[in-house]
């Protein structure tokens, strides 16, 4: 027995712990969690807990659904939510299949993949999140409008803004669990907050983005109010990203710097940047994988809509950024494409796939986008080679279905069951009349 389960069986002891959470995700992002006696912790160590495959979204074909969770045990801890009676603990699990071979569905694997072929190539990839939410009064289920905790804005500290308190506590949870978090502030819509997660390597990033959003929601259960991670909740305020810094380590050193350089970017970085840019159209399936994800992408809200880079510009798809004194080890880029309803797995590993190819390939970066992207017409941007990255969940869906790239990245399992998926949410949405429409029209025609 591994010295990190040791350590877990022993605290369970210790700790009083009558519970362990077993999680992991499904294909489209959902936290699944399945609860182990403490005295079954050693068998699922060595074996894996088994369950049902084909009941989980994207797992598997029916006629191969055994499928078992094995626990991370350098994911435990105990949940800090869970403070009545004897404590719960959680660990992560990578899935396998019976014969231990990893299983072709899990999207922790598909990103260790990906991570692994870069390490191949001696880098290590850390990712840095700026998590965006809602707060609302309450969750309207039938689909109306959410009422926003408060009315403050991008920064504002005000008596009556419930964020400060919220945050507080949830800062609280997830330093309990072993999460840092670098900043947090209310944000530009009504009940809008930010939290940013301190760097660190992502495949302990996007576990750390699964228990945030279970973080920040029982605690908001816990105050009595709702929160949302939805990309686009209104019409008429910003949406809810998760702009992610990033940058690649070959060992101490951070290979996207080069002092002297253009904003300090070495040619890894600027190849990084690249490969993310010509890759954007087929990978935005997975970085914003809602049909409500591109309402946020609509150009404005500081949201991007086109495919561009810029230093000190909020309407470019990255950014390098340049407030940070520049020392060497901060230099990294800010994609701020994503939302916080993606499947943070199988998105930074696309991100990564598509930054790889940049790299591995020597690809050139394009011109910088000095201007406000939003602000030029369609005209100027075709003159300065500014595509728009895809415009809805079906130009999407369109993109990704002819990319080797995605294929090769999330392997032919997940590749066909996300498109075949997201195929289904486009037709489902295709077919609905909405107020939109009926308000436009029964009044006039
Ligand atoms: N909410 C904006 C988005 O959707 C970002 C706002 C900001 O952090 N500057 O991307
Ligand atoms: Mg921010
Ligand atoms: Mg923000
Ligand atoms: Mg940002």
């Amino acid at each position: 027995m591994g010295k990190q389960q040791d350590f877990v069986l022993r605290a369970l002891e210790e700790r009083d712990v009558r519970f362990v959470r077993l999680w992991f995700t499904d294909v489209l992002g959902y936290l699944k969690s399945v609860a182990v006696a403490p005295a079954e912790l050693e068998s699922a160590f060595a074996e894996g807990i088994g369950f049902d495959g084909s009941a989980i979204e994207g797992f598997a074909r029916v006629t191969e659904a055994d499928m078992l969770a094995l626990p991370d045990p350098s994911t435990f801890q105990i949940l800090p939510w869970r403070t009545d009676g004897p404590s719960t603990g959680r660990m992560f699990c990578d899935i396998v299949m019976p014969d231990g071979s990893p299983s072709y569905a899990d999207p922790r694997y598909v990103l260790k993949r990906t991570l692994s072929n870069a390490a191949e190539k001696g880098f290590t990839f850390y990712t840095h999140p700026e998590i965006e939410f809602y707060l609302f009064k309450d969750n309207p289920v039938d689909g109306t409008e959410p009422t926003p905790v408060d009315s403050s804005g991008y920064f504002d500290h005000t008596a009556q803004s419930m964020g400060a308190d919220f945050r507080r506590e949830a800062i609280t949870m997830l330093e309990a669990m072993g999460i840092s978090v670098e900043y947090s502030h209310h944000e530009g819509g009504p009940g809008q907050n930010e939290i940013d997660l301190r760097y660190a390597d992502a495949l302990s990033t996007a576990d750390n983005i699964m228990t945030f959003r279970t973080v920040i929601r029982e605690v908001a259960l816990s105050q009595g109010i709702w929160a949302s991670f939805m990309p686009k909740p209104f019409t008429e305020h910003p949406g809810s990203g998760m702009h992610t810094h990033l940058s690649l380590f070959e060992g101490d050193v951070n290979a996207f710097y080069e002092p002297g350089a253009e904003y300090q970017l070495s040619k890894t970085g600027r190849s990084f940047i690249s490969g993310v840019l010509r890759h954007a159209p087929e990978i935005t399936a997975v970085t914003n994988q809602w049909v409500n994800s591109y309402k946020r992408l609509i150009g404005g809200g500081e949201a991007p809509a086109h495919i561009a880079w810029g230093h000190n510009n909020r309407s470019a798809l990255v950014r390098v950024p340049m407030y940070k004194p520049l020392k060497g080890q901060s230099t990294r880029i800010e994609v701020r494409s994503l939302d916080a309803a993606c499947n943070p797995y199988l998105a930074f590993a696309v991100i990564l796939a598509a930054g790889m190819k940049g790299v591995e390939e020597g690809y050139e970066l394009p011109r910088e986008a000095e201007d406000d992207v939003w602000a030029l017409t369609e005209r100027e941007r075709k003159s300065l080679g500014i595509d728009p990255l895809p415009e809805n969940l079906d130009e999407a869906i369109g993109m990704a279905e002819d990319s080797e790239l995605l294929a090769e990245t999330l392997g032919e399992h997940v590749f066909d069951f996300f498109l075949r998926n997201k195929r289904a949410e486009w037709a489902a949405y295709r077919e609905q009349v909405t107020a939109y429409e009926r308000s436009r029209m029964l009044p006039v025609i």
